[in-house]
């Protein structure tokens, strides 16, 4: 319907503009034509209206009055446009009045006109021109006149033409027009018609881009990087819904498995301490599953928010280091720490800080055998905050390192979920690491150990 009126419009403005100006054409050209008549045929009786003058004083020049009627005669007769003159003297008695002009019984003026005036005459307008010639102590008013009817029936013919071609041309433009935009508009019908094809089926479709160098193409080639960017957002989280639930099902049917088998027969207290024990133990996993997987969805959905604020990673650093060292005593892995000795400013909020730097060093500890060696420093470069954790621990593959920070991607599976990871500590890392217009980034060499860098700009103000 939309496309349909939009033709309809911009048919209906290009006639609209396309009126005005033919009418503006019309209209002016018609008067400039009839002005132009109008300044020949004036310019003409003034020559005229001077030949006679020229005449009268010749003829006083001689002393031979008698003779300027004859003259006067002669004069209208060998003339063009001689037939329309009269010439009257003071007294209003005609020295001379040609057979149209008494035909016509064209008026004498009282007084001269100063310019050329146009007499009415139902068939026949005339033009007309007074001239008064003094000579001598005679005082004579000339008149002179041209028969317009000629030039009216031109300008009556143009008159014709104009408001017939006018009309003719201005339909003719509208339905060419219409056409015009129906034709360009024609790919527009196209796109929509594939576009509403397009669902969650068959996202992977892409509308057809016509090499045409113009906004049509333009529209195509947005609207199919539009699609691009939605396949990809839908596919990763199609594959985050599949890999969650994988993820919950496998402590779910862990669980369960545990109940039957207690369940199947009596058992001694201490049995059942077990394997309650066992399902606790099943449980915090998943509630920290839960948790984390809880924590990617509103990242995504934008609904984290992040109170940013002036915080010194040092000290955020430290308390983290306390809880690190813990877990690396109780693995027998050493631990050491090396902070600058004073505040390192950074804007970002302390617990999400905390939470990153928790999992690296939870990390570098949990992939380290004992007897191995984990540190942790932090460093400043030209602006940046580096929080470095270094490990002596298995370190990853060279095949895995770019995977490690995707979801759920865990280098060795059967060993990551012994040691109760989800694959989803350094992606959630990473997002923290983004998000505070940081980076994180990896080295590691298999069997000889891994270094995890956070790189943070260094807040400037005290704001
Ligand atoms: P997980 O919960 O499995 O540790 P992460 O997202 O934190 O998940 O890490 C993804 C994978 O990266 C881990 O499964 C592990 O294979 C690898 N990895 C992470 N940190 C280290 C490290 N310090 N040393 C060796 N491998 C690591």
């Amino acid at each position: 319907m939309k496309t349909i009126s939009m033709r309809l419009r911009l048919a209906f403005w290009y006639s609209t503009m396309l009126a005005l100006a033919l009418t503006l054409f019309g209209v002016s050209s018609y008067f400039a034509m009839r002005r132009s008549i109008r300044v020949t045929v004036d310019e003409e009786l003034q020559a005229r209206s001077e030949g006679v003058q020229h005449l009268i004083e010749r003829a006083f020049r001689v002393d031979y009055t008698e003779n300027l009627e004859d003259s006067l005669r002669e004069h209208s007769e060998l003339r063009t446009g001689g037939e329309l003159l009269q010439v009257s003297d003071s007294q209003g008695h005609f020295l001379f009045r040609s057979e149209q002009m008494s035909r016509l019984n064209v008026p004498r003026p009282d007084r001269p006109s100063a310019r050329a005036y146009s007499l009415p005459f139902k068939e026949d307008p005339l033009r007309v021109l007074d001239r008064v010639v003094t000579a001598g102590t005679h005082s004579y008013m000339v008149q002179v006149a041209t028969e317009m009817d000629d030039y009216a029936e031109a300008l009556y013919r143009i008159q014709v033409l104009l408001l017939v071609s006018i009309p003719v041309f201005l339909l003719c433009a509208a339905f060419g027009g219409y056409w015009m935009s129906r034709h360009a508009l024609d790919p527009v019908d196209q796109i929509i018609r594939t576009a509403k094809n397009i669902s969650v089926q068959n996202l992977s479709s892409r509308l057809e881009v016509p090499r045409t160098g113009d906004e049509l193409q333009r529209l195509s080639e947005t609207l199919n990087g539009m699609l691009e960017r939605l396949e990809t957002a839908f596919k990763k989280i199609t594959q985050f819904t599949a890999d969650a639930s994988h993820e919950l099902r496998t402590p779910v049917a862990v669980m369960r498995t545990r109940a039957e088998l207690s369940l199947r027969r009596a058992r001694s207290v201490e049995d059942y301490r077990d394997t309650v024990a066992q399902i606790h133990s099943e449980l915090e996993r998943t509630t920290e599953l839960i948790e984390k997987l809880m924590f990617l969805a509103r990242t995504d959905s934008g609904a984290e928010s992040i109170p940013f604020e002036r915080v010194d990673l040092s000290k955020i650093v430290h308390e983290v280091d306390m809880q690190g060292s813990a877990l690396a005593e109780n693995k027998q892995v050493a631990f050491r720490e090396n902070l600058p000795g004073h505040p390192v400013w950074v804007q970002g909020d302390e617990h999400l800080l905390r939470r990153l730097f928790l999992i690296l060093i939870d990390n570098a500890v949990k992939y380290t055998p004992a007897e191995g060696t984990v540190e942790v420093s932090i460093l400043q470069k030209n602006g940046t905050a580096i929080g470095q954790i270094r490990d002596t621990g298995i370190g990853v593959a060279a095949a895995d390192l770019p995977n490690i920070f995707e979801r759920f991607y865990r280098a060795d599976k059967a060993r990551s979920r012994e040691t109760g990871g989800t694959g989803l500590g350094l992606s959630i890392g990473k997002w923290i690491a983004e998000a505070h217009a940081g980076s994180i980034e990896v080295e590691s060499e298999p069997g000889q150990g891994s270094t995890f860098q956070v790189r943070l700009p260094i807040s400037k103000n005290g704001g």
